[in-house]
């Protein structure tokens, strides 16, 4: 479910983004923020490929800190300032998914805790 979330993020936030800030070529800087999504076939130099408990932001190569800061760089220039704020929207994403996985977790790790007390 969580997963699911993530994946449509993906696709709604750079939509909500071009419609807010482009409004007039909207399909045409949404297919460009998707495409940067691209930046995660760096996961294909990872064993295993895909960990769904695995945090991306600082693991692969391509979300690393210092290719985020490159992708901040990247904002300058006009030409490139598209791919950046694709770049940055995936990273934010990816960085709030290991957030809320790791509150998921401890969540969870508290419901087991009571239920332990409870029933031991
Ligand atoms: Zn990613």
């Amino acid at each position: 479910m969580r997963h699911m979330l993530h994946i449509l993020l993906h696709f709604l936030i750079p939509a909500a983004v071009a419609s807010l800030f482009y409004p007039k070529r909207r399909l045409e800087v949404w297919l460009i923020l998707c495409a940067t999504m691209l930046v995660d076939l760096d996961h294909l130099l990872a064993d295993p490929i895909y960990d769904p408990n695995r945090c991306s932001i600082n693991f692969h190569p391509l979300h690393s800190y210092w290719a985020i800061g490159l992708y901040v760089g990247l904002l300058i220039p006009a030409k490139t300032r598209l791919i950046a704020i694709g770049l940055l929207i995936h990273m934010l994403l990816d960085w709030q998914d290991c957030h809320f996985k790791v509150t998921f977790t401890g969540i969870w790790q508290g419901v087991s805790d009571i239920y332990t007390r409870i029933f031991s």
